[in-house]
């Protein structure tokens, strides 16, 4: 029978949960993960949505849908033939698939070697009795530990007229499994995961349109970059339109979309699949919030301040199911966060310092203040910006779209934010995290020797420029 008191439950085992419990068993406490997830075979399955439906099997198939794309449209510029270039989806999924398996095997493993015990059912909270949470796991196992930590996650919101039916209108997850790849693709939402999976399938082939509601595109990105964005996704034959209203949708042998464009027109859109990526929810039902009086806010999240306690003592939460951009590695660094205040010590998670990724091609990655934002706040700064055209190692790859844009303080030089779009700008950006992270200046990184030739060298060029001393420009 198991020891059922521990220090600490951990509900979700998502980035934000698996890391939260593995950082408290490190630190000497004793910890338990619970989590309902289960596969397509029925067996529990650790890591959340970023894990089992998420991050990493959408980058597996970004990543095989470029190397489609490269054997069919760029190896030729290489003066490499490939003739006869065939696409094997049910091998390209069991790939994803398998990277998957790996990887929620591998949290198992990590949890088996730092004695976190897993639970698999879903957790609830049912109340408190001599400073111990009671954590009610379904099929009938009840927990009692010191703290909580809620790391649950958020699911895709639905919208009432398109509801999902796993089959012609699904959800992200949905889309990452389609048999075979569809002629016609209708997205709505034209966010993150619309443009990502968006790219993923019209690379392998599919005519992609995205109905957007908003009228301006990427709006929490720089506003230069958004602009860029939409012209390379325009010309790679994305058809996005904005300011779309979805009226009703039909299906059958096809699915038969009425949509009023930002004229008040009808438009009818027919595709043989839809995706619906209008945002995510956070999963709080079920956890018995009402029950012990656990306290939400407006948009139904649960209110934590900013060491991501809740209103109840000796209870956490972090990740999706708080305020904050959704993102796997915000969650992580709350919940590492929250095991070192657990553990007496002091940890700090600073939401300004979080990178923002899309995952498209070219990628776009910022981290701090858009131009936009410092505009609004009436902020002085200088910028400076370099193209990847004039980058040799960009060129030697073939991906010269996208440029680097600097922006930092007038007066003190000390970097505010970083925007890339270009290639492998997901790994570039992170120089700029770190600078930030250690508050340095344009000039720290105008004086950084910077390995030639590399992508890197755009981000040293752009700091220079910020001082109006690039030399390749
Ligand atoms: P999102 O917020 O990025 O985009 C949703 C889009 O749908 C928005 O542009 C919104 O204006 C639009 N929309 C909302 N209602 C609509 C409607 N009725 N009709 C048409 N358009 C509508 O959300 P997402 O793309 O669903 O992603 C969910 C979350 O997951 C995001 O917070 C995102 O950051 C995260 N995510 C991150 C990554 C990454 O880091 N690369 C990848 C995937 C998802």
């Amino acid at each position: 029978m198991r020891d059922q008191n521990f220090d600490v439950v951990v509900i979700g085992s998502g980035p934000g949960g698996y890391v939260a419990a593995i950082r408290c068993a490190q630190l000497g406490l004793n910890t338990a993960c619970v989590d309902d997830w289960r596969n397509a075979q029925g067996k529990p399955s650790l890591g959340g949505a970023c894990l089992n439906a998420g991050c990493i099997p959408s980058k597996a198939l970004l990543e095989s849908s470029e190397n489609y794309e490269r054997a069919t449209r760029d190896f030729a510029a290489h003066g490499i033939t490939a003739s006869g270039v065939q696409l094997d989806v049910a091998k390209m999924l069991a790939r994803k698939d398998k990277i998957v398996s790996d990887f929620t095997l591998g949290i198992a493993q990590l949890f088996k070697k730092n004695k976190v015990a897993a639970l698999c059912g879903r957790a609830q909270l049912l109340g408190r009795e001599d400073d111990r949470w009671r954590v009610g796991v379904a099929g009938g196992e009840e927990l009692r530990a010191k703290h909580v930590v809620i790391a649950t996650g958020s699911a895709p919101r639905t919208l009432p007229q398109a509801p999902f039916d796993g089959a012609r209108i699904v959800d992200s997850s949905g889309a990452l499994c389609f048999g075979e790849v569809p002629e016609r693709l209708a997205i709505i939402g034209a966010g993150v995961i619309g443009l990502e999976l968006g790219s993923v399938w019209r690379r392998l082939g599919s005519e992609v349109t995205l109905l957007e509601a908003l009228p301006a595109f990427l709006p929490a990105a720089d506003e230069q970059v958004a602009k860029e964005a939409l012209r390379a996704f325009t010309r790679q034959g994305l058809k996005i339109h904005f300011g779309a209203k979805v009226e009703s949708v039909i299906t059958g042998d096809e699915v038969n979309i009425s949509w009023r464009d930002a004229q008040g027109e009808t438009q009818e859109l027919v595709a043989d699949k839809l995706v619906v990526a209008v945002g995510r929810a956070a999963n709080t039902q079920g956890l018995g919030a009402e029950t012990v009086g656990l306290k939400l806010d407006a948009a139904g999240r649960i209110e934590v301040d900013e060491r991501c306690r809740t209103n109840l003592p000796g209870v956490y939460a972090v990740g999706d199911v708080v305020r904050g951009p959704m993102l796997a590695h915000k969650a992580s660094e709350e919940g590492v966060m929250v095991a070192e205040l657990l553990a007496g010590q002091s940890g700090h998670c600073d939401l300004n310092q979080v990178p923002g990724i899309l995952y498209t091609a070219p990628e776009i990655a910022w981290v701090g203040k858009t131009e936009q934002q410092l505009k609004a706040a009436g902020v002085a700064y200088r910028t400076g910006q370099f193209p990847f055209m004039a980058n040799g190692r960009a060129r030697a790859l073939g991906e010269t779209a996208g440029f680097v844009k600097m922006l930092a303080d007038a007066e003190t030089d000390r970097l505010l934010g970083v925007h890339i779009i270009g290639p492998m700008a997901s790994e570039l950006i992170q120089q700029a995290v770190l600078a930030l992270a250690f508050s340095a200046s344009s000039e720290d990184l105008a004086r950084t020797i910077h390995a030639h030739p590399s992508l890197s060298e755009a981000l040293h060029e752009a700091a220079l420029a910020v001082g109006k001393r690039a030399i390749h420009i």
